[in-house]
């Protein structure tokens, strides 16, 4: 018998599929531009988490208009389209437009929303609700909720749930849904299926009477949704460093800032831990025109300038962590936010 030839061994090169993540937690720091992140960098007793991300990117905020309102730069977030001022989730015909939690929800992803406004504000509204105008909504978006199949809802509102003029109470009905709805995130080491946490009956207050609901409620949010090892995708909203931004008050930024990577930390401890999620730090754009203008490293002190009371067109920074964070490098566009959240989630 003649000896075998030599197989020779061909190597078909691998394709490279960039690795996808199983969960994603994309955080909205509403108005947080680059020199609210610096003036907090400064005042912070300690190093933020946001420091630790390698990922880097830019985003122009831009609705239709030059500058954005937090209606329009979350729907290109939450969309992928660019829209006029003041629409939730609808794009310039008022046409509806699916939202990435209404596309988690069709992967049969378990989904959540975090914020330190009011669950019916423009930001998280525009990632579950519908309106071709954020104002005088509230009632509206909260039936919309009601209508959807999110896990979690923490925030402030909860008379839109409770008191309307349709006659329903939203809160029993979501009692009747298997919520566990509370009115404070102080409920220990339970872990529901489905909870719905309402701290105040309108806008939330500042840290001093809110305490760190937004850290805990990011924590008990993952807890919930990462039970049985399920897929999800939240969004957790610091709503309140834009309304620093409004007052032109740097302190106000930079202690709801603190609060906001407080949440971040949460979310980049569970992903380090997991390696399947992949977190997402951005803003919906810079709010006040901010600038750091005086200060001491030593005495952690920081005094910001301000050019206007309203959002600026200024490019926000992006900060990305764990499975397609090379995704977020560069300059992109809001909307890119999405696409590109979408096609990881595939
Ligand atoms: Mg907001
Ligand atoms: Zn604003």
């Amino acid at each position: 018998m003649a000896c075998q030839e030599p197989t020779t061994i061909t190597t078909i090169p691998e394709k490279i599929i960039p690795p996808k993540p199983k969960r994603i937690i994309l955080m909205i720091g509403d108005g947080m531009g680059l020199s609210q992140i610096t003036a907090t960098t400064v005042v912070a007793e300690q190093p933020l988490a946001l420091e630790q991300f390698k990922h880097i990117g830019l985003v122009k905020t831009h609705s239709t208009k030059l500058i954005t309102d937090s209606a329009a730069s979350a729907t290109a977030m939450a969309t992928g389209k660019k829209t006029y001022n003041g629409a939730i989730a609808m794009g310039v015909d008022q046409d509806t437009l699916q939202t990435i939690v209404e596309y988690a929800e069709t992967l049969t992803w378990k989904t959540g929303i975090v914020t330190t406004a009011t669950v019916t504000h423009a930001t998280p509204a525009s990632f579950y609700g519908h309106q071709p105008s954020r104002s005088r909504v509230n009632r509206k978006i909260a039936a919309q909720f009601m209508t959807k199949d999110i896990e979690v809802l923490m925030g402030g509102g909860w008379t839109y749930f409770k008191d309307g003029l349709d006659g329903r109470d939203l809160i029993d009905e979501a009692r009747q849904k298997g919520y566990f709805v509370t009115n404070t995130i102080e409920v220990g080491e339970y872990v529901p299926q489905k909870m719905i946490c309402l701290v105040s009956s309108e806008l939330p207050p500042r840290i001093k009477e809110r305490g760190d609901f937004l850290p805990k409620a990011t924590k008990k949010t993952i807890d919930i949704l990462s039970q049985n090892n399920a897929s999800f995708f939240m969004v957790v909203e610091g709503g309140q460093i834009d309304w620093g931004g409004h007052q032109n008050k740097g302190d106000y930024i930079t202690e709801e800032t603190i609060d906001f990577d407080k949440a971040v930390a949460h979310a980049l401890a569970f992903a380090q831990k997991d390696k399947n999620t992949l977190v997402l730090v951005t803003a919906d754009h810079e709010t006040g025109g901010c600038s750091v203008a005086k200060g001491s490293l030593k005495k952690k002190e920081v005094t910001c300038a301000f050019t206007t009371d309203y959002h600026t067109g200024t490019m926000v920074p992006i900060f990305a962590y764990g499975p397609g964070a090379t995704e977020f490098v560069g300059i992109m566009d809001n909307t890119d936010i999405f696409h590109k959240m979408k096609s990881l989630m595939n």
